[in-house]
């Protein structure tokens, strides 16, 4: 092993929860981790988006996490800039990534398009910021690695996938070099799961790490027992079921989709509510779930979902549910009539086909809408958390008469005692950055862990470069 000096150097993610690329340097080599695009409000996102704050085509290797577009998101502007380096990643990722891509490449041109019209006047246009030309051109640069296996990412680094147990395909990415003062290991977690996760294997701690750089986002908050989303989802069934309504789920494409439809199909499986018809409405919910099924008896998943997977040989219900793919399907739904569940994206009402939904059943009050996810300040989904009576949906107002539900039992992420356990069975030797989290949550698991007598623990402004002796 080469003695190198080695550096990080953080590009986003630092003191807010998107756009994470960090950025390691072992002599002349560079190494990027992550290139998440930060997500936010147009003008603000523009800014943090486009230009990257170091040369793309200095980048010798670029190692992925995993396949949210806050972590992926820039690849393709990545390669449209000058990058040619191979992308390490997970076979799920790999997969998983192609479809997040492409997505963001159609909206960004669609969104352009509608940001072009409704400025002509004025002579204001803007550009996407990639197309799916670009978006194909990041994809043909992965080179798929499954979790442990050894690599040389740039000279004298070897690195691993170790499971991250966030979403299917998450991991944790582990460098080993050598420095001037002898061998180093850092461990970036990515995003991290829930110490128990439903689907997918539980993350473990690495062993001998010298620095941890590590999420945040849920520093300051505890999430509810997973254990208590199948009791409430089977009364709102049954709700639903005696009513002769519509139970509608705006629900994020990657996982969350895939947990909901995981215990509808047990719910059916052991007769714990009524049969309802099931409606996936949203195309990239439906290739994802696929992905799923695929993979669904694979390393990726935990031991108790494989043993489920072993006697019921459907467990994304493919039998029972209806996967809606295309426009004409999605619209058959608004004439027929109740009982049935809609699981349709986007998560937090912002876009998608679940807004179709909403307009069509926001109105009656044989309908709820269970949540399933956080809500941002802000977005749709948020005010109809809020118990707002009046939302605007595609510019039209609608009366707010259906039952409105959170459920805050899912998370893909660790809560904040998660968190702590995990860096205290790590218990990493030289270091520990705090990334991907808002100030507060920052400030307050620094605080405890601090108090747990952890040390050195660093929460890296933007920009931000630092030594790794
Ligand atoms: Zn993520």
């Amino acid at each position: 092993m080469k003695n190198h000096t080695l550096k990080i150097a953080f590009h986003g993610a630092a003191g807010e929860v998107t756009g994470s690329r960090h950025l390691v340097t072992a002599g002349d080599k560079t190494l990027l981790m992550d290139c998440g695009m930060f997500q936010g409000h147009r003008n603000d996102a523009a800014l943090k988006n486009r230009e990257f704050k170091f040369p793309p085509a200095s980048v010798d290797a670029v190692l992925l996490s995993h396949a949210h577009v806050d972590h992926c998101g820039l690849l393709p502007l990545l390669f449209k800039n000058g990058c040619d380096a191979p992308i390490y990643a997970t076979p799920a990722t790999a997969e998983i990534a192609g479809i997040m891509l492409a997505d963001s490449a159609r909206l960004q041109e669609a969104d352009a398009r509608f940001y072009n019209k409704i400025h002509a006047a004025e002579g204001l246009t803007i550009e996407p910021m990639y197309d799916e030309d670009d978006a194909n051109k990041a994809m043909a640069q992965f080179k798929p690695l499954g979790y442990d296996t050894v690599f040389e990412p740039i000279p004298g680094v070897t690195a691993r996938f170790q499971n991250a147990g966030h979403v299917l395909g998450s991991s944790m990415i582990q460098l080993d070099l050598g420095t001037g003062a002898g061998k180093r290991r850092l461990v970036y977690t990515g995003d991290l799961g829930r110490a128990e996760t439903l689907l997918l294997d539980d993350p473990t701690a690495p062993k001998n790490t010298d620095y941890l750089v590590i999420e945040s986002t849920y520093g300051d908050r505890l999430h509810e027992p997973l254990q208590d989303a199948e009791g409430k989802l089977v009364e709102l069934i049954k709700t639903t079921y005696k009513e002769g309504g519509k139970l509608l789920i705006p629900s994020f494409a990657l996982e969350r989709t895939q947990e909901i439809i995981f215990i509808l199909d047990k719910i059916r499986r052991y007769n714990l509510a009524p049969e309802l018809p099931v409606y996936v409405d949203s195309p990239m919910a439906v290739s994802l779930t696929e992905i799923f099924n695929k993979h669904r008896d694979s390393f990726f998943f935990d031991e108790k979902f494989r043993d489920y997977a072993k006697t019921d040989g459907d467990p994304f219900g493919f039998d029972f549910i209806r996967y809606l793919r295309s426009k004409e399907e999605s619209q058959t739904l608004n004439n027929k009539k109740g009982p049935m569940l809609i699981i349709s994206a986007s998560g937090m009402c912002e876009g998608g086909r679940v807004l179709h939904h909403l307009r069509n059943n926001i109105g009656k009050d044989n309908t709820t809408i269970l949540l399933v996810g956080y809500q941002a300040a802000g977005t749709l989904g948020r005010r109809i958390q809020d118990g707002e009576k009046k939302v605007r949906i595609f510019g039209m107002e609608y009366e707010v008469a259906a039952r409105v539900d959170t459920m805050h039992s899912f998370s893909s992420h660790a809560d904040k005692n998660d968190l702590l356990a995990f860096i205290k069975a790590v218990n990493p030797a030289r270091g520990v950055f705090l990334v991907h989290g808002d100030a507060e949550a920052r400030a307050e698991l620094k605080l405890s862990l601090e108090a747990q007598g952890i040390k050195n623990v660093v929460c890296p402004a933007m920009g931000e470069e630092f030594e790794l002796n």
